[in-house]
């Protein structure tokens, strides 16, 4: 290679990249996702250039991909019925599952909670089929006493959200498990944030309800390493309750090694599966559970700060979520940014939106909570 070039090209590169923010500094507070862990980032490289669309060629990467889904598998509860697929993250996690349920039933109306993330809306565009939004109770959860009375001969699916977008609150999935049980309805939980969280919650014996395949109802469970699971973009994982049901979404693959392909993508790296795998490996459930610990400190940290300066989270978290009622959170986020900080609005809420990622720590909060104050009073919040 050309090194006057190279080092042109790579000198530009970091000029580009310094317009970013950066996990790094700590000012990113409302993203979902984190920097990875240094183990991931070094599998990554390794296996950069492997194409899992095309897994005869690469044995070794697909038999890196099996020990992953056996891992996340695992960690839900599938039964041995289960198998796993790998995703590009949450949407496609949504995705995919809506477009089993549709192919199982031959129905096309899906009921979710109004929290539910906007991939469903893409959902509805793609294969349009309906979405019929249940509103949510007083603690941002769906009502699940509404779910019921909307069930009709079309119901496709019933989606359950595990870990909001908005919140990070949890749907009671013990009573969706029952009602769809009871009614032969196809049940997806979209866990791509809280299904690397409420696992270790549960080990550090916070009261939450089961949430995963241990219930008889859940058909499909969404869950991204990279939001919780401390991997990197893009790795989701949806796993499936029985393996069976791939038919349905599978087609024959004519010019690749393996006889079919299922799901949405054909080339797609092993690299992301990879780092995922040895995060997995380093940190082990009990590196996960410190992890979960640690933002679970750092967002009652956060709480005891807001409280302090007078503000104070919409509902108690349930995970490293916290939701700040404000009168304009559009100017709050725009002044925030003046002071180099990165939170998210939530419109539908009217409330701004914190997520105590692992580079999250408490010194950052400190610096945040005085900048925050400063920006409340200026703009008549406080
Ligand atoms: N589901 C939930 C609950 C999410 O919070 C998100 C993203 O934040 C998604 C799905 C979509 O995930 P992705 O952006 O990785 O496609």
């Amino acid at each position: 290679m050309n090194n006057n070039r190279r080092n042109k090209i790579l000198k530009e590169l970091d000029r580009i990249r310094k317009k970013d923010f950066t996990y790094e500094s700590g000012h990113i507070l409302g993203s979902m996702c984190t920097q990875p862990h240094p183990i991931a980032k070094q599998a990554y490289m390794k296996f950069l250039e492997t194409n899992l669309g095309d897994p005869e060629l690469f044995p070794g990467t697909k038999d890196i991909e099996k020990n992953l889904i056996d891992f996340i598998s695992k960690l839900l509860n599938a039964p041995t019925s289960s198998t796993g697929l790998i995703m590009g993250g949450g949407t496609e996690g949504n995705i995919t599952s809506m477009w089993l349920a549709k192919k199982l039933s031959g129905k096309k109306e899906i009921i979710l909670p109004e929290s539910a993330h906007f991939s469903f809306q893409k959902i509805a565009s793609l294969t349009d089929m309906k979405l019929v939004p249940i509103p949510l109770d007083k603690n941002y959860s769906m009502d699940v006493d509404l779910v019921k009375g909307k069930i009709s001969k079309n119901t496709a699916a019933i989606v359950g959200i595990a870990g909001s977008t908005e919140l990070g609150t949890v749907d009671s999935i013990p009573d969706l498990s029952k009602i769809c049980q009871d009614n032969d309805i196809f049940l997806h939980v979209d866990a791509a944030f809280g299904g690397y969280v409420i696992p270790f919650l549960k080990k550090l014996g916070h009261d939450i309800p089961d949430f995963d395949l241990k219930l008889k109802g859940v058909s499909t469970i969404s869950i991204d390493a990279h939001k919780m699971g401390y991997s990197a973009i893009p790795l989701g994982t949806l796993i499936i309750k029985d393996k069976k049901w791939l038919d349905k979404i599978s087609v024959e693959a004519a010019c690749v090694s393996s006889k079919t392909q299922t799901g949405l993508m054909g080339t797609r790296s092993g690299g992301p599966v990879a780092a995922s795998y040895a995060v997995t490996k380093y940190l082990g459930l009990s590196g996960y559970k410190k992890l979960i610990d640690n933002c679970m400190n750092v967002t009652y940290h956060t709480e005891k700060k807001l409280r302090e300066i007078g503000l104070k989270p919409l509902i108690k978290p349930t995970m490293n979520v916290l939701g700040i009622k404000l009168k304009k959170p559009d100017v709050v986020v725009q002044e925030l940014t003046k002071y180099g900080w990165k939170v998210n609005k939530i419109d539908r809420i009217g409330c701004i939106r914190l997520v105590l990622m692992p580079h999250v720590t408490q010194n950052i909060i400190d610096d945040f909570v005085i900048d925050l104050e400063k920006v409340c009073k200026q703009t008549g919040e406080l």
